[in-house]
């Protein structure tokens, strides 16, 4: 989608830290990390936001969990224990409106989920 953030980088026109790419997803680094591993897992075909998953394949939404577990293997956090989160909307501070999963692990998470 024109003058989305992350259509851009998935196009190659930002540049990013790409971690891992399949046919439906895309994998790269946070700009910003909160912890040692910040990977954000996105859809390839532009979708707002959780509230609009509808518009996905079944198996697109599947193969972007699916990342998300592989990037926790390829980082070395997935025996360790890793977080995905999906922020949703402006209560949950959704700040780029592109479908992101954030994978964060490589250090003990808080208990505190907000
Ligand atoms: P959210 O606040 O859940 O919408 O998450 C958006 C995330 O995108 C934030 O954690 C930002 O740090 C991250 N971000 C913004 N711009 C870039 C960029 N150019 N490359 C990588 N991550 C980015």
């Amino acid at each position: 989608m024109k003058d989305c953030l992350f259509c851009k980088i998935i196009a190659g026109e930002i540049p990013s830290s790409r971690v891992f790419e399949d046919e439906d997803c895309y994998a790269f680094r946070d700009i910003s990390p909160m912890a040692p591993t910040h990977v954000l897992v996105v859809p390839k075909t532009h979708v707002e936001s959780m509230a609009h998953v509808d518009e996905m394949s079944s198996a697109a939404l599947a193969a972007c969990l699916r990342a998300c577990r592989t990037v926790a293997e390829m980082e070395g956090v997935a025996e360790s224990g890793y977080r995905v989160v999906s922020n949703c909307g402006p209560d949950a501070c959704q700040s780029v409106k592109h479908l992101h999963f954030h994978v964060l692990g490589g250090k003990q998470l808080s208990e505190k989920m907000d």
